[in-house]
């Protein structure tokens, strides 16, 4: 097995190439500078290859350990913009991770299968997001063996386009190509990387690319959940409590309060939805979700 570090201009790639036909799977990391679970279950999988203890059968894996190196470096989301709302091609590119999503583009590109590695901010459980209902996406989810699936991001966002340019699993369905990004844990949670080492194992023995992954669990039944709305942040405000990722609400229940006075209520019977008590002026801070049979 071959093992090629390959440098982009801002972007480090390594990959393992077993030198017989597969697909080529790209795993990413770090596509937020604060979320680094993917990036240690890349580092991870990759010492494991090196040094043998699992190998892959068939195919490549090309891992992007940290997407965005300066948001990384200063233990942030982002550095100039969201990376995961402008990844498309930039003719004209000029903030940082406009130049970055012409990069990860390219490498999307040339991959089959990716698979992003998030984290985030309240909450316990990891959680997965599936949007096209393929037979082969509902496949590759339910191999992660993540009871809990978030759906409807596409069609929140289609008519954002002040929030919205483009993430990376859009793309690289756009582009004919199988994705899915893992939401692996809270930020700080050392599980979260865990569940991302589980996932990447899981996925490679699920395309084939290794021998099968032991999980020591059931695969679980779905719980899927159905983005019904996200509110931006328009002012400086907080959250009346801490609430954390699956908590529940009744439609008319005060959830934040805005420092002017008005005060944002659940719009639904539902569920809370990856909120974010420190979220800034113009950013997601909240989501409700419905639940949704699976
Ligand atoms: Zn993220």
């Amino acid at each position: 097995m071959n093992c090629n570090k390959g440098k982009h201009s801002m972007l480090d790639t390594i990959t393992f190439d077993s030198g017989k036909k597969g697909p080529i799977f790209l795993v990413l990391g770090g596509v937020h500078g604060n979320e680094k679970c993917g990036t240690h279950a890349i580092g991870r999988a990759i010492m494991e290859l090196r040094s043998g203890i699992f190998s892959l059968t068939s195919g490549k894996v090309v891992f992007v350990p940290i997407c965005n190196p300066e948001a990384y470096r200063l233990n942030q989301r982002y550095y100039e913009v969201n990376l995961n709302r402008v990844v498309k091609k930039h003719e004209m590119a000029s903030l940082y991770e406009q130049i970055i999503a012409n990069e990860l583009t390219g490498i999307i590109d040339t991959c089959d299968i990716m698979l992003d590695l998030h984290s985030y901010s309240s909450g316990v459980k990891p959680f997965l997001f599936v949007e096209y209902g393929t037979p082969e996406e509902l496949a590759f989810a339910k191999a992660m063996r993540i009871e809990n699936w978030v759906t409807g991001w596409n069609a929140l966002y289609h008519d954002k386009k002040e929030l919205w340019e483009g993430d990376t699993c859009t793309y690289a369905f756009d582009k004919g190509k199988l994705a899915l990004l893992i939401e692996c844990g809270q930020h700080d949670d050392p599980a979260a990387a865990q569940v991302g080492y589980r996932s990447i194992r899981l996925a490679l023995a699920h395309f084939g690319l290794t021998g099968a992954f032991a999980a020591d669990d059931e695969p679980p039944a779905p719980q899927v959940c159905k983005l019904h709305s996200v509110h931006v942040k328009r002012a400086s405000g907080k959250l009346v409590k801490p609430w954390q990722h699956l908590d529940t609400v009744k439609k008319g229940t005060p959830v934040a309060q805005y420092d002017d006075g008005e005060t944002l209520s659940s719009p639904v019977d539902g569920i809370i939805v990856m909120p974010v008590a420190n979220a800034k002026v113009g950013e997601e801070w909240i989501f409700f979700g419905v639940p949704e049979a699976a």
